[in-house]
């Protein structure tokens, strides 16, 4: 039996308020005055989530498997009001799927993807804001780029009339010290930056780790579990 929508409403306003203290108390802490973007990742959430969060003032979510995202947006209720960034790892052969309705994909990370993204939004006239993921394992096959191949990679995004490239994207390693990764990160960002200097984004950060991203610059933090809960345990 699914609970009322309005005590959902309350839970995702609470989940919310909280991570909206620690992200303040974080840029406090890092000296910072600017607030980076906060993207609630709702992978795992029903569509009815997208409507409480853009009712509680949320105007970006995260996907990260194209099928469900697909579903999902096409039911959001204020879909011109919500920016749904495709933060997953993305196979070549559901590009052009995620071309049509994303309106930034975190995760580009091979020329394979870049060729595939560019040639779907050809098609459709579009145009679509993306980052470089960057590994910080050092283990490929996860998703993203090897740190050494980002600039490369970004030059390939900067000669597409198609896509727009704003900066860059990654996951702090399981067992790896996140403030550690997220300052290679930001090295990483600033090469990128001296190929297209307008490539100011950092997408880094995720409800267990946020505090570390935002002393590393993070521009946007990807927040899913500390603001939804797990589906798991939710009736
Ligand atoms: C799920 C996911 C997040 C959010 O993770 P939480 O721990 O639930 O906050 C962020 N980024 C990516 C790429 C994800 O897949």
């Amino acid at each position: 039996m699914t609970r009322p929508e309005s005590a959902r409403r309350a839970e995702i306003a609470a989940g919310l308020a909280e991570t909206r203290d620690r992200i303040e108390n974080a840029c406090r802490a890092a000296g910072r005055s600017d607030i980076p973007t906060l993207i609630v990742v709702t992978k795992n959430q029903p569509a009815s989530d997208i409507d409480h969060l853009r009712a509680l003032g949320v105007g970006d979510i995260g996907e990260n498997r194209d099928q469900e995202a697909a579903a999902k947006v096409a039911q959001i209720a204020a879909r011109h009001e919500v920016t749904v960034h495709f933060i997953g790892q993305l196979q070549t052969n559901k590009a052009a799927s995620v071309a049509g309705y994303a309106d930034v994909v975190h995760s580009v990370d091979r020329p394979r993807l870049v060729r595939a993204l560019a040639a779907a939004l050809q098609r459709l006239h579009r145009r679509l804001d993306v980052l470089i993921q960057v590994d910080l394992s050092g283990s490929p096959g996860r998703g993203g780029v090897d740190p050494r191949q980002a600039d490369d990679l970004a030059e390939l995004v900067v000669a597409s009339d198609f896509l727009r490239l704003r900066g860059v994207m990654a996951v702090a390693p399981l067992g790896v010290d996140p403030d550690a990764a997220f300052a290679r990160l930001a090295g990483v960002a600033d090469g990128i930056r001296r190929v297209a200097p307008e490539a100011t984004w950092i997408s880094a950060g995720m409800s267990g780790d946020l505090e570390a991203a935002v002393r590393h610059g993070a521009t946007h933090l990807r927040v899913g579990t500390a603001i939804l809960g797990s589906r798991a345990h939710r009736g």
